[in-house]
């Protein structure tokens, strides 16, 4: 059973581990010049997948975390588009030097808000991708997509591009949670939202829902799950919300009398959670649901699950370049991150260089527990002996974990228990080589 005691001791920052190292750890060590090396030097015959981050909404959501920013005309999208074309030219000649077309397997378009584009830079952007790049003939399309904004001339475009997974942005279904982080959008707006994808062709959908919000209770976000499993989307994902004003300043126009505390944040994520595996959709990791069927829950029980800056994936490249400013790129040689804002981004572009500005190469032992890491994140156990991990080395971190019983260690290996499996993050940062404890700079663990 969950205790208060144990909230209480765990509720604490740590990183989501959706890189090791984590971002925080970055440095300019790692730039454009770097990054070229690294593109160069990739092998010709590795899958590759690609991220592109449209840095752009119409409004802001108040509890946003994302690298975006508002506009209210379109020009400067206008302008990022042409820019996002120049990157893709660069890092596509690069990669062509060659001779070879490199094979992409996996595309994601994601925010900010991608159908901020206007429906032929979105085409544009695809067709410049299918230039450079062999698109694989199972290629996943995916796209976050904000139900206000969706129209039919998107959709349209999406269902020229071949799009074939989509992610909604839902939060809750509640008005008055809606109208506290000022993001209202009705329940049958998303539903025509999602009959309209379904009409698109859209084979694998993804609401995304949000606890720990304004004015959440238990028995709302109860009814949210209930109405998000109406709508049967193939996947669900259940973040917890990070109140980080220091970092976000727009969350001050939050109440923050009226957020949850760490208990009933617990209970909240407990409810919900419960309502979606009731409703036969499988836990997968820290945070994410999917249907029997889904490929999340095929690669969950076959253990070829992976992690990766979009949360749980099955794609098969072991490579991801981004595009756009913020993205990062990961590498085998280790991680590039472009400069997170747009002036600096479009300027490097513009000038006609990549516009890495940060990143951290990988040393052996990174990889090494970055694969324990992602098999803690993904499958709640990992045996050590079959990456040669000596567990004595992080029995300071270990024992007092297993002592509240949240994991147990047998031989060699690390298998979290029911009582540990809200604290995921927690178990994997036992093996994290860079955490400095108490770090004010990660979403804390529930
Ligand atoms: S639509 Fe998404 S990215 Fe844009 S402000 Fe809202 S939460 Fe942030």
């Amino acid at each position: 059973m969950i205790t208060d005691h144990l909230i209480s001791v765990y509720d604490r920052p740590v990183p989501r581990y959706t890189s090791y190292p984590t971002a925080p750890h970055f440095h300019a060590g790692i730039d454009a010049k770097v990054m070229v090396d690294w593109l160069a030097g990739l092998p010709i015959d590795a899958p590759l997948s690609l991220y592109f981050h449209i840095p752009f909404c119409r409004k802001m959501c108040w509890y946003c975390g994302c690298n975006t920013q508002i506009v209210a005309r379109h020009q400067p999208i206008a302008d990022f588009s042409g820019m996002l074309l120049k990157e893709i030219a660069m890092v596509g000649d690069i990669l062509t030097a060659s001779g070879h077309r490199r094979q992409v397997t996996s595309v994601h378009f994601g925010g900010g808000t991608p159908n901020s584009l206007a429906p032929a830079e979105f085409e544009r952007i695809m067709a410049a991708v299918g230039h450079h790049f062999a698109l694989d003939a199972d290629l996943d399309l995916a796209i976050e997509l904000d139900p206000r904004t969706l129209d039919a001339e998107f959709l349209a475009a999406m269902r020229r591009t071949g799009v074939n997974r989509a992610s909604l942005g839902v939060q809750d279904f509640d008005p008055v949670v809606q109208a506290a982080v000022n993001r209202v959008q009705p329940f049958a707006l998303v539903e025509q939202c999602v009959a309209d994808l379904r009409g698109a062709g859209i084979r694998s959908l993804n609401l995304d829902l949000i606890y720990g919000l304004p004015f959440q209770s238990v028995s709302g976000l109860q009814r949210t799950a209930a109405q998000a499993v109406s709508l049967q989307p193939e996947r669900i994902a259940l973040f917890g919300y990070a109140h980080v004003p220091w970092m976000k300043p727009h969350q001050r126009l939050i109440d923050e009398q009226s957020l949850p505390d760490a208990y009933a944040r617990f209970r909240q994520f407990e409810a919900a959670s419960q309502a979606l595996t009731s409703a036969d959709y499988a836990r997968i990791g820290l945070d994410h649901f999917a249907k029997p069927g889904d490929s999340l829950r095929i690669a969950r029980d076959n253990r070829t699950l992976k992690r990766n800056f979009q949360g749980y994936t099955v794609d098969r490249a072991d490579t991801l370049i981004g595009f756009g400013p913020s993205a990062i790129s990961a590498l085998p040689q280790g991680y590039a991150q472009n400069a997170p804002d747009h002036t600096p981004w479009a300027r490097d572009v513009g000038e006609g260089r990549l516009a890495a500005v940060k990143g951290i190469a990988l040393s052996d032992e990174d990889r090494r527990r970055r694969a324990i890491i992602e098999q803690i994140m993904c499958f709640g156990r990992v045996d050590l002996a079959a990456f040669g991990f000596d567990p004595a080395t992080i029995m300071d971190a270990l024992t007092p974990l297993i002592e509240d019983g949240l994991c147990h260690l047998t031989g060699h290996e690390v298998t979290l228990t029911a009582r540990g499996l809200p604290f995921q993050r927690v178990v994997a940062a036992a093996f994290d080589a860079y955490l400095v404890p108490a770090a004010k700079r990660h979403s804390r663990a529930v």
